[in-house]
């Protein structure tokens, strides 16, 4: 039986809403599987859930996701028409940074969702999903600062995909300098998407 890319999706939530495969769900309210089109041609990886994802069970709800909704917005996307995840599905306790051993346990589900979904370009937020996926693509990370703002053409899993690092939304939060470099990011996001043909109007 061929299943359709939705009813995957729905299978892997479904698998990670109730994993116990590492300590992380011993202190979640609810597992944050990610959410959005299975036929996105743009995934959004965070770091991990905070309080609000925590309690919603839903991705970037809280006031880091709606800074970025207003800069994915501003690219000329819906948020539906995008998948958007995170590099480990329960919070880490008082948001700490989650763990090596959380993110060897939790990332198969992310290779799964990427299958399923074949996106053409990967948005990296923050230091751990760059880190992460650039040790998927054998690149080597020192920091955001460097990695950010840059579309690198590589084959991950299989597929060829646009990964395109940038810093974390939270960042902008509390720095007007990390504000204003997202907002420049994303326009540099927004023409390559516009090369690709994936929106409309390049400015
Ligand atoms: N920060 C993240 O990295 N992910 C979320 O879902 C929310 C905040």
């Amino acid at each position: 039986m061929n299943l359709s890319g939705r009813e995957l999706l729905d299978a892997i939530a479904s698998e990670i809403v109730v994993c116990t495969k590492c300590r992380l769900h011993k202190s979640r309210k609810k597992a944050v599987p990610g959410e959005g089109s299975p036929h996105s041609q743009i995934m959004f990886i965070g770091e991990g859930p905070g309080r609000s994802e925590d309690v919603e069970g839903r991705p970037f709800v809280g006031q880091a996701g709606k800074f970025l909704d207003t800069l994915i917005c501003g690219v000329g996307l819906a948020r539906e028409h995008t998948f958007i995840c995170n590099i480990v599905r329960c919070r880490p306790p008082r948001n700490r940074e989650p763990r090596p051993d959380e993110i060897q346990a939790c990332t198969p589900y992310l290779e799964r969702q990427i299958k399923v979904i074949q996106p053409r370009v990967i948005v990296t937020l923050g230091k751990c999903s760059t880190a992460h996926i650039f040790s998927k693509i054998n690149l080597p990370f020192n920091s955001i600062t460097q990695a950010h703002g840059k579309a690198l053409d590589r084959t991950i899993l299989g597929m060829q995909v646009t990964v395109f690092p940038t810093f974390h939304p939270a960042a902008a939060l509390y720095s007007v300098k990390y504000k204003e470099q997202l907002a420049e990011d994303f326009r540099v996001l927004k023409s390559e998407l516009f090369e690709k043909g994936l929106v409309t109007g390049s400015s």
